[in-house]
């Protein structure tokens, strides 16, 4: 039997008459650009990411101005963005890469790997089109390309699957135009082989397709496994002072929003009145429903003036002048609206 050809060259020419040419980072791709652009990308539409990414090249123009800023400066550039860990990765690797590597991004594999927040995926994607050395990439995007187009069977994160995805991708990936290949492959899964509804008749690859042959589009790949989406509650207390500022704490560096700063939360109203006496007596605003990857949030605003001469631990924070900080987005949304009496 006749191998398949290999994919490159299809996807070369499709590439030069449909993929996206004219993003932001794709301008002057220096490996900074193009790793910080990744990373706002995980999870993250591009039309979302735009806008974020002009913001933060304007303010760290290179690895050394993001590294010497403090967190909460790139926490604020974040807000709104979610999955808050991926913007402290990037600034502790900013900071080991200016210590250790003389603040030049690295142009080594497992050295590149090393650095905390990026993985096989983004470490071979920064490589490939930036410094153009053969990497293969296996994101969210190609995931689903490689399963159909292979007819992969299995869920992302098994291991047998994903092993199968990498050695798919390893060999398709050329040696010339990896840059070119790289963008092509993301690009074609950002908007062709879509996850709902693929556009197989613009597709450069139908022809060799196995999940089209076999009317699998929509089976391949299979989602992953449902969890069980807990339901959290919490007691937000807005304590507010005359001015109209409002205290928020920072939150302990990991867990939930890590390093951002939001008013002070507690299990209960009763909670809540304990750590401030007369708390319960404040006015209940309407509940803010948020939901995350593992859970889903439900946050009840409790509204109470600031006792006179009481000096918490904190920042009194004004949304008329805002501070310069990382907020949750419901808690820059709630801030934002917030009537103080
Ligand atoms: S033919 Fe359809 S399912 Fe197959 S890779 Fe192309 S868009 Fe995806």
């Amino acid at each position: 039997m006749t191998p398949p050809a290999p994919l490159a060259p299809a996807l070369l020419a499709w590439h030069r008459r449909h993929g996206r040419h004219d993003l932001p980072w794709q301008q002057d791709r220096s490996s900074y650009r193009v790793w910080v652009s990744e990373v706002m990308l995980q999870q993250t539409q591009v039309a979302t990411v735009i806008p974020y990414f002009q913001r933060f090249m304007e303010r760290f123009p290179d690895v050394v101005a993001l590294a010497d800023a403090p967190v909460d400066e790139v926490l604020h550039l974040w807000t709104g963005l979610g999955y808050y860990a991926r913007a402290r990765n990037l600034h502790r690797a900013a900071q080991r890469i200016r210590d250790e590597h003389g603040g030049a991004f690295p142009t080594d594999y497992e050295t590149v790997t090393d650095l905390p927040g990026i993985g096989r995926s983004t470490a071979g994607a920064i490589l490939a089109i930036s410094t153009k050395q053969r990497h293969a990439i296996v994101d969210g995007n190609v995931r689903r390309v490689l399963a159909r187009l292979f007819g992969v069977a299995g869920r992302p994160g098994e291991r047998a699957f994903e092993n199968q995805l990498w050695a798919h991708a390893e060999r398709e990936t050329p040696a010339a135009d990896v840059d070119v290949y790289t963008q092509a492959i993301m690009d074609l899964g950002a908007t062709v082989c879509v996850r709902r509804n693929p556009d197989c008749l613009l597709c450069p690859l139908a022809e060799a397709c196995v999940a089209r042959a076999s009317g699998r589009q929509h089976e391949l790949p299979a989602p992953r496994k449902a969890r069980e989406r807990p339901q959290r509650e919490v007691v937000m207390l807005l304590v507010h002072r005359e001015d109209a500022s409002v205290l928020l704490v920072q939150r302990p560096p990991t867990g939930i929003w890590g390093g951002l700063w939001s008013p002070p939360e507690y299990a209960t109203v009763g909670e809540a009145d304990v750590a401030l006496p007369g708390a319960a007596e404040g006015r209940q605003l309407p509940a803010i429903d948020h939901v995350f990857t593992h859970f889903d949030l439900r946050i009840l605003p409790l509204l109470c003036a600031a006792p006179e001469g009481w000096q918490p631990a904190g920042l009194w924070y004004n949304a008329r002048r805002p501070a310069r900080i990382g907020l949750p987005a419901p808690v820059a949304a709630l801030l934002e609206g917030l009537e103080i009496p």
